[in-house]
């Protein structure tokens, strides 16, 4: 996207009254009877019943996007979708957002329409709604979201629940991110299809797992959730490491698709290091009371992503790997692949 083409459409033409305006008209959220919206000083809701759970999210240009690689529309469904993935790993189901959008005079309109139409689709799919938000010019582009969601008192799942012996599950297949990552730094497809699709849907715009963490968390069996944002491992150490404890894996266990595997093949990534390491999936890690797993598993087919088993809970702490040979692999002698991937290096967010 070049930012200083002197086409007309730009934020300065509008200014920010005017772009609030557009924003109210295009993008606000419905006014309910009795709730206020975009255009008065706060936005005015129903408490609603239960609790209400919050999260927010900053997004710098450069640090944590990179214009080269994302459509403004990908751009704003996926901070969007990253804030829902928060909400999800709570329990807590989508209420509304505000958001708070930094920009320089030049941008051009299309591409602060492409955002905010990428963070509506995001929202319609979900149900939750553009309350208000603020705008200021900046030298480059921040984009902070705010989330409200909500969540019956008791059903509140934390990241701090797991106990020895529960079972761990994953939704859906992360690594598909990482994957996608990989062939966008190779050149961005024109036209993907079959598993270069796949990734490059996967990476650029993601799900978040709303469904899956609501009902989970109603099921009344999750004992801890997370989402992934760093990756499996880094973020099953988040869920483990208070308790200080352990984990053991089964790779036998993973659910690795062909396609999965083929597209680490071609990408030459070590597809067991991509789905333990990869990162930005919003996938769920959630750990089950044994004692309850029927529930879960009733849940669970209810899932749109599914849920897969991988492991369970340890006393001990650390990560012990058992590998398809029948091997194990722990700490430090975890494949060098994995630590690698830990540590990031080139996330576009
Ligand atoms: P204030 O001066 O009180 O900050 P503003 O003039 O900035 O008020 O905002 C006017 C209204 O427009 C408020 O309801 C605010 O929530 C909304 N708003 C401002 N910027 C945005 C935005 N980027 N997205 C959504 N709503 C916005
Ligand atoms: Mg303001």
């Amino acid at each position: 996207m070049k930012r200083n083409d002197p086409s007309p459409g730009c934020l300065r033409d509008l200014g920010e009254f005017g772009f609030i305006e557009h924003v109210k008209r295009r993008f606000g959220g419905p006014a309910r009877p009795g709730e206020v919206g975009i255009g008065d000083d706060g936005a005015v809701l129903r408490s609603p019943p239960g609790k209400v759970v919050l999260s927010t999210d900053l997004l710098v240009e450069g640090t944590h996007f990179d214009l080269r690689y994302f459509l403004p529309q990908e751009l704003g469904w996926r901070a969007l979708m990253a804030n829902l993935s928060d909400l999800a790993a709570m329990g807590a189901s989508p209420v509304c957002y505000l958001v708070a959008l930094a920009a320089p005079p030049d941008t051009p309109l299309p591409f602060l329409d492409g955002v905010f139409r990428g963070m509506s689709s995001a929202a319609r799919l979900s149900g939750i709604r553009l309350v208000g938000g603020d705008t200021c010019r900046g030298e480059k582009i921040v984009l902070s979201l705010t989330v409200m969601g909500k969540v019956a008192s008791r059903r509140v799942v934390r990241r701090t629940g797991a106990r020895p012996g529960d079972l761990l599950f994953v939704t859906g297949e992360p690594g598909w991110s990482r994957l996608g990552l990989r062939l966008l730094a190779g050149g961005r497809p024109r036209d993907p299809k079959g598993w270069r699709r796949e990734a490059m849907r996967r990476h650029l715009c993601p799900v978040a797992r709303w469904r899956e963490g609501t009902l989970a968390a109603r099921c009344g069996a999750v004992s801890a959730m997370i989402d992934l944002s760093d990756g499996l491992l880094p973020d099953l150490s988040h869920l483990l490491e208070r308790g200080g404890m352990g984990a053991v894996l089964d790779e036998r266990a993973f659910r690795i698709s062909a396609r999965f595997r083929k597209a680490a093949s071609e990408l030459r990534e070590d597809p067991v290091a991509a789905f333990l390491a990869g990162g930005e999936d919003y996938e769920l890690l959630m750990s089950v009371r044994p004692q309850r797993y029927e529930a879960f598993r009733r849940a669970a087919r209810r899932f749109p992503a599914g849920a897969f088993p991988i492991g369970v809970v340890t006393k001990g702490a650390g990560v012990r790997l058992r590998r398809a040979d029948g091997s194990w692999t722990e700490g430090a002698g975890l494949p060098a692949g994995f630590r690698h991937f830990a540590a990031g290096g080139g996330r576009a967010s």
